[in-house]
């Protein structure tokens, strides 16, 4: 298998945009006897698939950053709302339940953190065999934000889900990354299967 990149009005290429959840710049994509040269060619010659790879040894920390920047927005509200919010005489912070919640918040974020920076750094460093730390960090990440933005909704009651809301935007946003650059599941196999490598 060879990778191409070819120009978007390249004969035979077209597609059209998917209208998701929340705003993506993606389509389907269709191929028709697109011609293409050597001069296209992505890698070398039957190199297609490590070209592939590799991108997503790449890509899927990149994905768990994005997610570590919602989760880290999304926890700084939530600190911020339930410090300033009163209810039943206090602060929400001072109900043991959202102060528990919050901890539970800031200590999955920094594992997921760490875990992007874990991958980040074998990939400068040029590591080889990368497939299973890229896949824990995009796993974790998107898993954790998923937790961290849904309990930052919970925190802040009905008014995060008010069009225009911080977190009504990233209620929206967290979901994608669980699915794209290979599900949650997809990343379980690849860390299964690397345990032994
Ligand atoms: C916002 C967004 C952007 C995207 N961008 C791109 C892009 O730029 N380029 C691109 O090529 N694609 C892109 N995708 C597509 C994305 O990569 C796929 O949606 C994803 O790989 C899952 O494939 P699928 O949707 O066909 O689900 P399916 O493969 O049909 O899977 C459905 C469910 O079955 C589970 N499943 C499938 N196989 C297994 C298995 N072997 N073991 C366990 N569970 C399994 C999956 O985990 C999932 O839960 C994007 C998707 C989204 C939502």
């Amino acid at each position: 298998m060879s990778a191409f990149v070819v120009p978007a009005d390249r004969a035979g290429l077209a597609g059209s945009h998917l209208d998701m959840l929340s705003p993506h710049p993606i389509g389907t994509l269709t191929f028709d006897g697109v011609p293409v040269s050597r001069g296209d060619l992505l890698g070398s010659v039957d190199g297609g698939f490590r070209v592939a790879m590799r991108t997503l040894d790449l890509f899927r920390p990149s994905v768990g950053a994005f997610a570590v920047g919602m989760a880290s927005a999304a926890l700084e509200a939530s600190v911020a709302f339930a410090a300033e919010r009163v209810a039943f005489g206090g602060p929400l912070k001072d109900q043991q339940a959202v102060a528990h919640l919050l901890a539970e918040m800031a200590t999955r974020l920094s594992a997921a953190r760490l875990l992007v920076y874990a991958a980040a750094a074998a990939y400068d460093a040029g590591e080889e065999r990368l497939a299973g730390k890229a896949a824990m960090a995009k796993l974790f990440a998107t898993e954790t934000a998923q937790f961290v933005v849904d309990s930052a909704v919970q925190i802040h009651g009905a008014r995060a889900l008010q069009h225009g809301h911080l977190l009504e935007h990233l209620y929206r946003e967290v979901r994608a990354p669980r699915i794209y650059e290979g599900t949650s599941e997809i990343q379980r196999t690849i860390i299964a299967r690397d345990l032994y490598r």
